[in-house]
């Protein structure tokens, strides 16, 4: 079984897994059913290009278990997709969904693809063809997919309308973060990034800091990564570094993010902002600052550069950016790390807000939503802290405590049927 999913995200996630439930003293069946996923698909996508010729994209939806409700993960569109990826993600989203209270299990899907070299109309035939392929296992009560890397609101919507179009009737309620005028929610495009800095504000008050000009540096500046510095400029904080695919940029005494975020961020244009330093990614994570957001692709803090970060506190935007190494060298260098579950958990609460909504056709307003959205989180921080000092753990260890426990004891309780 371990075969199919070997990969250096599902060792990691398996890793951080296996270290929860020794501390949980976990029954050895469910640490067996929960170390893989319940249900896994895996479709190839036959797709007409612009050109006449035909290309076959390989693509997953991967369930980790639905105890608690219908799967919820976002779809990821980008070149390094494979099956161990997905499952590592998926098994991501059940302990989020988990450590947030939500009635939903985890899953993720994913299509190894590079959607920057696809035209728009060659990614809405994809999206149609992998939706279409992956029919039988989603709908409002099976499984919801959302946004992630590479995918969008646009994609959503075709999602949404093939699996409509399918079923014979509208249903907003199969996938979220999709369009507004489509049933989508008012804020779930900045829910992520907004949670992010609702972390960050909590995290420099549990450490006894000052939000006011606390340098923060940003790896990633796509959907997370721009809501989260434009939230963070407007608390006070000062963003010093930026960067996109292409590298980014520098200033010791802040960035204008507002003037960043005029530039249009597809295909990684930062650097064209010529009032600051250019960087490399890999400089950015090594940056002096007072907190450091991974917030792109997973594994970039690793054993490598984690002796090097001169970061106060890591605040984890990306899904798994920290590898099992990274994470005992910060341990020990005293760098605290709010892990991926808990900071970036404002994109599944909005979305979640959003199936609440469509299921109901009863809409709210964006005040509403941010402010039950900044309770959770405030909420979530203090459970997260309160575990940890309770047990003598890290934060990434009692949020995976708490997120595998609420599953793990979900299960126990509705038992085995048949
Ligand atoms: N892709 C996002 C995540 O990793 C959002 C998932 C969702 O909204 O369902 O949490």
């Amino acid at each position: 079984m371990y075969e199919l999913f070997k990969s250096p995200a599902f060792d990691n996630a398996v890793t951080q897994f296996d270290r929860a439930c020794e501390n949980l003293a976990l029954d050895d069946w469910l640490r067996d059913r929960l170390r893989f996923p319940q249900r896994t698909l895996i479709v190839n996508c036959p797709v007409r290009m612009d050109n006449g010729k035909i290309r076959v994209f390989t693509g997953y939806r991967v369930q980790h278990n639905l105890t608690l409700g219908p799967g919820k993960g976002g779809v990821r569109y980008h070149p390094d997709v494979d099956m161990g990826e997905v499952a590592a993600l998926a098994m991501g989203m059940s302990w989020k969904c988990g450590l947030a209270e939500l009635p939903f299990g985890g899953a993720k899907g994913g299509v190894a693809v590079d959607p920057v070299n696809l035209s728009l109309s060659e990614l809405e035939r994809l999206t149609r063809r992998y939706t279409a392929e992956i029919l039988p296992i989603i709908g409002p009560n099976k499984d919801i997919p959302a946004p992630d890397m590479g995918t969008n609101p646009q994609v959503m919507a075709w999602m949404m309308d093939t699996y409509s179009m399918t079923e014979g009737y509208t249903t907003p309620a199969v996938v979220t973060g999709k369009p507004v005028i489509i049933g989508g929610s008012l804020g779930r495009e900045e829910a992520t990034g907004y949670g992010v800095a609702y972390i960050v504000e909590d995290a420099l008050r549990h450490f006894e800091k000052r939000i006011p000009g606390t340098r923060v540096a940003i790896q990633g500046f796509g959907n997370v990564g721009t809501y989260t510095a434009r939230k963070l400029s407007e608390m006070g904080c000062s963003v010093v570094a930026v960067s996109d695919m292409q590298g980014g940029i520098y200033n010791a005494s802040g960035l204008p993010v507002l003037k960043l975020l005029e530039i249009p961020r597809q295909r990684g244009r930062i650097q064209e902002f010529k009032e600051a330093d250019k960087i490399t990614n890999s400089e950015l994570l090594t940056i002096e600052c007072d907190i450091l957001i991974p917030a792109a692709i997973g594994r970039v803090i690793t054993k490598e550069n984690g002796p090097k970060l001169r970061c106060k506190i890591v605040v984890e935007g990306a899904n798994g950016p920290t590898t099992i190494d990274a994470d005992d060298i910060l341990e020990e260098r005293g760098i605290p790390v709010i892990p991926d579950i808990l900071a970036n958990a404002g994109g599944l609460i909005v979305s979640y807000f959003e199936w609440v909504q469509g299921l109901q056709e009863y809409f709210w307003s964006r005040d509403i939503i941010f402010s039950e959205l900044q309770k959770r989180m405030h909420n979530m921080f203090r459970k997260v802290s309160d575990y940890a000092k309770e047990k003598g753990v890290t934060l990434r260890m009692a949020a995976l405590m708490l997120g595998i426990n609420q599953v793990a004891q979900a299960k126990k309780i509705r038992g085995l049927y048949p």
